[in-house]
C-alpha cells in the first residue's frame, strides 16, 4: 500500500501547467489554512469540491474577467445559477420580464409562487409597466434578460437598474443571449449577472454549466446556497468551460460578423417578412442597442412568408445549419419557437409575446459566412 505522495509533493509544487489540470478530487488534504477557512466560513481554500475546486475556480476567474466582475461562482447549469441566485436574494416580491427563457418562466410562474413567493411579470420593453409593478409591493429582485429568447427584445438595463435601486431592489440580469462580447450588464447597473455557460461561453455544445457574477460579498452569499442546495459544477465540466473560453472572442468575432451579414441578406429576401437583429438600423430598439451593445450579437430571428408550416419546411431543407435546441456553439443551430421553446402558448399568446407566425431563431456558428447564407437562401428558394 502506498502512503501519501510525499515524494511527488516537491515536483507538484514546481510544476506549472499552461492549462489548468482537471482536479478530479472530491477532497483535499487539510492543513492549518484549510481549517482556518472552514472555521471562518471564507469558502476560498480547497478542501471539499462542493465548496471550491481549483479547476472550477479557474473557469470562474475567466468569466469574471470577461464580465468585469469582482467575483464569480460556477454552477451545474444555467438554471442552477438562476434558481440559486433568486432563492438567495428573496424573500420579497420579484418583478420579472415576461420575455424570458422557458424554464426560467416555469420557475417564476410555477415553482416560486408554489413556495409562497410573490412574482409579477411585465413586458421587458415597457418601463411604465416595470415601474408600476415595482411600486405595487416591497420588491427584492428585478429580473430580466439583456436580449430575450426568441424575440430578441432588448432590456434598457441602465433605466431598469435606476428603477430597481430607487425601490431598494437588486437587478439580476441573464446575459446568455447577448454575451459579454456585446454587453457587460454590471457596467450598466446590474447587481448580479447569471449565464448559461452551456451556450456562447463554453461554445462547443458539449457541456451544461452556469455561472453567477457580482461583487464578492453577494457571490459569497450565493455560493453558500450552492453549497446547501447542491448545484456545484463538476471539475471535468469546468475544464471544458475553461477551454471553450480560450476562443471566446475569436468565435464571437466570426459569429457576430456572420450574423450581421446574414441579417442584411435575409432582410433583402422577398421570402422573408421581417428580421430582428440588434445590429440593424430597422431594429425596434436600435437607439438602446446603440447605447448598450458593442455589436449586434450572434443571434438572429426572422419570419418567413407562409407561417409556421413554411418555417418548418425551410428549417428541414437546411444542410449546413442544424435543427436543434440550444445556442452559442461553433455550429449554427436553428429552431422554431412554436413547436419547441414556446409550444405551450396558444397562437394568441405567442402573438402577444411578439413571436410571429413563421419565426425562426438562429444561433450563428463559425462556418464560412457565404456557405451558411447560401444554405438558408437555398432553403427559402426551394420551399416557395
Ligand atoms: C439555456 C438558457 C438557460 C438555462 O441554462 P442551462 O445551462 O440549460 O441550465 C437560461 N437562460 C437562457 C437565456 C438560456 O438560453
Amino acid at each position: 500500500m502506498s502512503s501519501r505522495p510525499a515524494k511527488s509533493a516537491a515536483y507538484v509544487a514546481r510544476t506549472r501547467p499552461v492549462v489548468p489540470p482537471i482536479y478530479q478530487s472530491a477532497t483535499f488534504y487539510l492543513d492549518d489554512l484549510a481549517y482556518k477557512d472552514i472555521q471562518e466560513g471564507g469558502l476560498r481554500e480547497h478542501w471539499y469540491s462542493r465548496f471550491a475546486n481549483p479547476t472550477v475556480d479557474a473557469a470562474a476567474a475567466e468569466i469574471a474577467a470577461l464580465e468585469g466582475a469582482e467575483a464569480a461562482f460556477m454552477t451545474s447549469s444555467g438554471m442552477a445559477a438562476i434558481a440559486t441566485t433568486l432563492l438567495t436574494l428573496l424573500p420579497g416580491r420579484i418583478v420579472a420580464a415576461r420575455q424570458v427563457y422557458g424554464d426560467t418562466r416555469d420557475l417564476l410562474v410555477r415553482d416560486l409562487p408554489a413556495l409562497g413567493f410573490d412574482v409579477a411579470m411585465v413586458d421587458a420593453t415597457d418601463l411604465d409597466e416595470w415601474a408600476a409593478a415595482i411600486a405595487a409591493a416591497p420588491t427584492a429582485v428585478v429580473y430580466a434578460e439583456t436580449l430575450s429568447n426568441p424575440q430578441l427584445d432588448l432590456t434598457d438595463l441602465a433605466a431598469l437598474a435606476d428603477l430597481a435601486h430607487a425601490a431598494g431592489a437588486k437587478l439580476v440580469v441573464d446575459n446568455t443571449f447577448a454575451t459579454p462580447y456585446t454587453v457587460n450588464p454590471l457596467r450598466h447597473g446590474a447587481d448580479v449577472v447569471v449565464h448559461s455557460a452551456t451556450k456562447f461561453l463554453s461554445g462547443h455544445s458539449d457541456v451544461i454549466a452556469g455561472v453567477v457574477l457580482a461583487d464578492a460579498a453577494t457571490v459569497t452569499e450565493i455560493q453558500k446556497r450552492v453549497i446547501t442546495f447542491g448545484g456545484c459544477l463538476d471539475p471535468h465540466a469546468a475544464f471544458l468551460v475553461w477551454r471553450g473560453i480560450q476562443t471566446f472572442s475569436l468565435r464571437l468575432d466570426r459569429s457576430c460578423a456572420t450574423a450581421a451579414a446574414l441579417a442584411d441578406r435575409l432582410a433583402a429576401n422577398p421570402e422573408v417578412v421581417s428580421v430582428r437583429y440588434p445590429g440593424r438600423a430597422d431594429y425596434s430598439r436600435a437607439e438602446i442597442a446603440g447605447r448598450l451593445m458593442r455589436t449586434g450579437g450572434a443571434m438572429v430571428a426572422f419570419t418567413v412568408r407562409g407561417g409556421d408550416a413554411r418555417a418548418l419546411a425551410v428549417m428541414r431543407r437546411l444542410t449546413v445549419a442544424s435543427e436543434a435546441t440550444s445556442l452559442g456553439g461553433v455550429e449554427t443551430l436553428v429552431s422554431t419557437p412554436f413547436n419547441s421553446s414556446h409550444f405551450s402558448l396558444t397562437p394568441e399568446e405567442r402573438a402577444a409575446a411578439r413571436i410571429d407566425d413563421g419565426m425562426i431563431r438562429l444561433s450563428c456558428g463559425i462556418e464560412e459566412a457565404e456557405v451558411l447564407i447560401a444554405d438558408i437562401e437555398d432553403a427559402l428558394a426551394t420551399t416557395v
